[in-house]
Formats: C-alpha cells, sequence, structure tokens
C-alpha cells in the first residue's frame, strides 16, 4: 500500500461489497460458542482474556468451569485469589488470573458491578490493553473500533498485500490505519469477529483455503496468483534461551513441601516444588541443595531422580529436573518465595500449582499407585 488509489480501500463500492461478504459468510458459518451468544459484556471480557495465548479448543472447557464456578462479576469479586487461580490452573500465563480478578473487584467497587463500556475507562481495567479494550467495547456494546489480533493482522496482510512485518511500528501502523477504513462501522462486533474467524478458519498461517474464503475477489493476495503463506512477513528474531531447573519433592516423615512463589513474579501466588536454575559448573543435585537454602533456609538430602519435564514460555524454556529429597536440619522460612507449607499427599489438590508441577504431581501419583 502507498498513496496510490487503493483498490478496495479507496472505492465506497468495494468496501460495501466487501463487508457485506465477510458478514454474509460469518452470520451463516460462525462457530457457536457460549460467549457470543450471550454478548453479556463478563462473558466476552472473560473470553477475551482467557483466549490471549490460548486456542478456542484448550479454552472452551475452563471457560464452561469458570462460568460455572464465577457466574457474575460480584461473585468472581468475592471469590479468595487463592480460588480464582485453582480454576485457572493448566490453562498458564496466571497475571491474566489475578488481573482480571483485581478488576472484577475494582468494576464492583467504582462502577457498581458493571462493565464499562468505552475502550477508553475498558483500558484502566488491569489486564484489559489496546486489544482487549477494543474487542469487548465492540464485541459487547458495538462499538466502532477495529481489532488487531494474530488472525486479523494475516488476512489483513494478505488482503492487501502488505509487505511490512506487521509486529514492527510501521507494520502496525499501517494495518491500523487500513483496519480503521475496512471497519462495518454499526455492526463492528459482528464484523470483528467474522475477521477473527476467517483467520482461524480459511486464511490460517499455513494452506490458506482460497477457493472458500468469501472475500477472494478482493485479495490482492489472491488475485496475483503468488503463494499467500508467504505473508505476513516476519523479521528475525533471537533464539529463545533455555535453561537447566532443579526442583526438589522434599520429604519430613509422611509431608512433602510446597512453596508458593512470590506474588509480583511470574507465575506469582501458584504453589510449587522449590528449586530454581542450574548455575556454571553446579551439578543439578548441587544447584537443588542451594536454591533450597537461598528460598527456604534449610538443609536437605538429594536422593533418586525422579522426572524430567521440558517446557516453553513466552521469552525462553525451561528443561525441569525434579529430585526426591529429605529434610535434613533447620527451620524453614520463606527467604525467595511469598509462604510455604508441609502437606500430606491428598492435600496437594487444595492449591494451584504451575503447569510444570502439576505434571510432577501426575507422576508421583502414578508411581504411589
Ligand atoms: S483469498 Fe486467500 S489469502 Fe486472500 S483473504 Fe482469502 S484465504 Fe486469505
Amino acid at each position: 500500500m502507498g498513496h496510490e488509489q487503493d483498490p478496495l480501500l479507496d472505492n465506497p463500492a468495494a468496501l460495501t461489497a466487501f463487508r457485506a461478504a465477510l458478514l454474509g459468510w460469518y452470520r451463516k458459518h460462525r462457530r457457536p460458542l457460549a460467549w457470543r451468544d450471550s454478548r453479556d459484556p463478563y462473558h466476552v471480557w472473560l473470553s477475551e482474556i482467557m483466549l490471549q495465548q490460548t486456542r478456542v479448543e484448550q479454552m472452551e472447557p475452563y471457560y464452561s468451569r469458570f462460568i460455572r464456578r464465577f457466574p457474575s462479576i460480584a461473585a468472581l469479586a468475592d471469590a479468595d485469589e487463592s480460588d480464582v487461580l485453582k480454576m485457572w490452573e493448566g490453562l498458564g500465563y496466571y497475571s491474566r488470573a489475578r488481573n482480571l480478578h483485581r478488576a472484577a473487584r475494582l468494576i464492583v467497587n467504582r462502577h457498581g458491578g458493571r462493565i464499562p463500556d468505552t475502550r477508553e475507562a475498558l483500558r484502566n481495567l488491569p489486564g484489559v490493553g489496546e486489544y482487549t479494550s477494543a474487542a469487548v467495547a465492540s464485541i459487547a456494546f458495538d462499538r466502532d473500533h477495529p481489532v488487531l489480533d494474530g488472525n486479523v493482522m494475516r488476512v489483513l496482510c494478505r488482503l492487501l498485500v502488505v509487505e511490512t512485518d506487521p509486529r514492527s511500528g510501521a507494520g502496525r501502523q499501517c494495518l491500523l490505519g487500513a483496519a480503521e477504513r475496512l471497519l462495518a462501522r454499526g455492526q463492528a462486533g459482528d464484523y470483528n469477529q467474522a475477521l477473527m474467524e476467517l483467520g482461524g478458519r480459511i486464511c490460517t498461517p499455513r494452506r490458506p483455503r482460497c477457493a472458500v474464503c468469501p472475500v477472494a475477489t478482493h485479495c490482492r493476495m489472491y488475485a496475483s496468483g503468488a503463494d499467500p503463506s508467504r505473508l505476513p512477513l516476519k523479521s528475525r528474531r533471537a533464539p529463545k534461551p533455555h535453561y537447566q531447573v532443579a526442583a526438589g519433592v522434599i520429604w519430613r516423615d509422611d509431608k512433602l513441601l510446597i512453596a508458593q512463589r512470590p506474588a509480583g513474579g511470574m507465575l506469582g501466588g501458584l504453589w510449587e516444588f522449590p528449586g530454581g536454575k542450574q548455575e556454571p559448573g553446579e551439578s543439578l543435585q548441587e544447584c537443588l541443595v542451594r536454591e533450597i537454602v537461598e528460598e527456604l533456609d534449610f538443609s536437605i538430602i538429594v536422593g533418586e531422580h525422579l522426572i524430567s519435564i521440558d517446557h516453553s514460555y513466552t521469552h525462553f524454556s525451561i528443561t525441569l529436573h525434579a529430585f526426591s529429597a529429605t529434610y535434613a536440619g533447620g527451620a524453614p522460612r520463606a527467604v525467595g518465595c511469598a509462604d510455604w507449607r508441609w502437606v500430606v499427599p491428598a492435600e496437594l489438590d487444595h492449591y494451584a500449582f504451575a503447569r510444570t508441577d502439576s505434571r510432577i504431581i501426575e507422576h508421583l501419583r502414578r508411581c504411589w499407585e
């Protein structure tokens, strides 16, 4: 796109036809999803938060369970944070759950329990950024804001042949300008969901299904005959670092020790088997002994290796090596963690664990059977 006339963006008749084709397809083929049918702002907001970094198929059962447990914003605001985290267990990116809970309390205290209906007011809620505020304002309240998630960016890059990485500043500006002009004003909720769904089901990253695409006649990439999966362009990123991590399942008589991660940090508020990152020149067993002293100020004797688990986070990945260990002296203190407990195995279900630690528990249960 440049300053020359664009055959779609600068042509009112083409714009009208494009919107009609997209909306017509969506209204006929849209997936039945619980939060869409209600348009209840609480449901829309919750679904948008859960869908950040998570696929629809993975998120749906969590959404249903969450709504059953916390059927209203008031119920969510009233809950303990530990209960909210427990319902989020396994979904990852736990700051989403903590922000959702804080936001529910703010909505009850400052907005009389009703979700604000403007983008500006929505943005003042914890965990609601540029994308989520536009999505909730348009889907729940039909406010005229375009959304740009990964699916929409891919569709627009192909539709208009945008040869700039949409995650760069210039690429984003270019797409935002185009998205504003394409938007079906007055029907922004359906229009945004239609574009998201088109990107999720038809204009997919690999092998887009152009032959059945409702907007193919408006698509410049399709008209050019080039392979659409070439776009969007991606600038090279530095590879993610990978860390070796040791964790201890530490026994004292018939109880084992669990520690709670500090509230402000990554996976904050969740429980785990304590441990940490291996330092250069250190064995995993030495690493675990050192980490327990730094985190809880007591001594252990490291026993057998239990399981190793690979896990990828947004900015790095780890291999977590879990070891059995026994208490060897000292009084545990929460030095580098928020809290700690000795629990019998049956009590593990009462705490919310990060995904890697849940896998350690599954492994332990298989061994105990
Ligand atoms: S025609 Fe193909 S490339 Fe163009 S929007 Fe449709 S699926 Fe995507």
